[in-house]
C-alpha cells in the first residue's frame, strides 16, 4: 500500500493539534491574539499547533516542514502570559518545553520546500476560528511535487450524519479519501457528488469577502447551472465539503483588491490531495494544475478551482468567457 508509518503519524499528531486548538477555543475569552505584518490574527492555537506537529515530525521523519508561523513573534514574547499559555496548553497535550524549546520546535516548520516536504497550515482559517466558525489543522506530504498523504482536521465541521462534532479527512495517493469522526478510528470511504442531480449542486467560497471574487464566483457558479445560494466556509473545511459531496465546486478566484496574490502552498495541499483521491479534480482557474513544487507560494498558478470533475471542464470554459 505505501505510506502507512506518514499516514498514521500525520493522523495522530492532527488529533492531538486539533484538541489543543479546541481546547484553546473552549478556555480563552480572547485567544491570545497577536497581530502579525500582513494583519492577520495569530493566537496561542496557532503557535501550540505548530509547535506540537513539528516536534513530532521532526523527531519521527526529520523531513522539512513549511509551515505557516514561525516564532519571531513569539520570541520577543518572552516571560509573558502569551508564551507561557502556549506552554500550558503543550503540556496539557503531554509535550513539556522550555520557551526556547517551544519556538524552535515552531521554527522547525521554516523549512523549504525539497525533494520531499511537509506543509502545514496549523491553524486554516484563524477568522473563522475566532469566529466560533470552521477552521482546519491542515498537514500534507509532498514528494517531486506530488501530494502524497494529506490529513484535514476540521474540528468544527459536523461528520455527515450531523450528529458527531469534528471531521477528519484522510487520503493517501491511490489509496482514496476516508472520513472519520475526530474522535473515532474508523472511518468510510468518501466519493465526490457525480449523480448529476443539478437542482442539488451547490458551490462553496470563503466567508471572507477578500479572499475571493465573489461576484465572479457567482456568475461563474450559475454559468454551470448551480443556482442555489453558494455555501460559506472558512478554511480548508471547504475541500471537505466537496470531497464528501456536500457541494460539487469550490471557487477562489483572485481577489479585486488583493493585486497579484499567490496562494500558500498550505491553504492547498491537504485539501487538494482528499478531493482529488475522493474523485474530484483540482487546478488553478486557467485548468493548470497547482505547483507544489517550486516554493512556498503558487507563483505560477492563478486562483483556485475545485470541482467533483465532471464538471471541471465546463467551468474553466466559462472562466476563459466570463473572467
Ligand atoms: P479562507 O478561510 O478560505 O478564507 O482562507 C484563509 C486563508 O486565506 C488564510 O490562511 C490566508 O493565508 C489566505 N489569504 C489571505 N489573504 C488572501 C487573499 N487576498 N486572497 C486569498 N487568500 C488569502
Ligand atoms: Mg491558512
Amino acid at each position: 500500500m505505501g505510506y502507512e508509518r506518514e499516514r498514521s503519524e500525520a493522523i495522530t499528531v492532527a488529533r492531538l493539534a486539533a484538541r489543543l486548538c479546541q481546547s484553546v477555543r473552549k478556555h480563552m475569552v480572547d485567544p491570545g491574539t497577536l497581530e502579525k505584518s500582513d494583519r492577520s490574527p495569530v493566537t496561542v492555537a496557532d503557535f501550540g499547533s505548530q509547535a506540537l506537529i513539528c516536534r513530532h515530525l521532526i523527531e519521527t521523519f526529520g523531513d522539512p516542514i513549511v509551515g505557516e508561523e514561525d516564532a519571531t513573534d513569539l520570541r520577543k514574547a518572552e516571560g509573558t502570559d502569551l508564551l507561557a499559555s502556549v506552554q500550558g496548553y503543550l503540556r496539557d497535550a503531554g509535550l513539556e518545553g522550555t520557551s526556547k524549546e517551544v519556538c524552535d520546535w515552531i521554527d522547525h516548520g521554516n523549512g523549504q520546500v525539497a525533494d520531499r516536504y511537509w506543509t502545514l497550515d496549523p491553524i486554516d482559517g484563524t477568522k473563522g476560528f475566532l469566529r466560533n466558525d470552521q477552521y482546519a489543522v491542515a498537514l500534507a506530504l509532498i514528494e517531486e511535487g506530488d501530494l502524497k498523504v494529506a490529513v484535514l482536521a476540521c474540528p468544527a465541521l459536523p461528520v455527515n450524519d450531523g450528529v458527531c462534532l469534528g471531521t477528519l479527512m484522510v487520503a493517501v495517493r491511490g489509496q482514496g479519501t476516508e472520513m472519520m469522526p475526530l474522535e473515532a478510528d474508523t472511518g468510510e470511504s468518501v466519493v465526490v457528488d457525480t449523480s448529476g442531480n443539478e437542482a442539488s449542486h451547490r458551490f462553496v467560497e470563503s466567508v471572507e469577502s477578500g479572499h475571493g471574487n465573489q461576484t465572479l464566483q457567482a456568475k461563474i457558479a450559475t454559468a454551470v447551472d448551480i443556482h442555489s445560494p453558494s455555501l460559506r466556509m472558512d478554511s480548508q473545511a471547504k475541500y471537505a465539503a466537496v470531497a464528501r459531496g456536500d457541494a460539487v465546486l469550490y471557487l477562489r478566484l483572485p481577489s479585486p483588491g488583493s493585486g497579484r496574490y499567490a496562494e500558500k502552498i498550505w491553504d492547498h495541499a491537504a485539501g487538494a490531495l482528499v478531493v482529488e483521491e475522493a474523485g474530484g479534480t483540482v487546478t488553478d482557474m486557467h485548468g493548470e494544475p497547482l505547483d507544489f513544487a517550486s516554493s512556498e507560494r503558487l507563483h505560477s498558478n492563478e486562483g483556485v478551482v475545485v470541482s467533483n470533475g465532471t464538471i471541471h471542464n465546463n467551468v474553466i470554459d466559462a472562466l476563459k468567457r466570463l473572467a
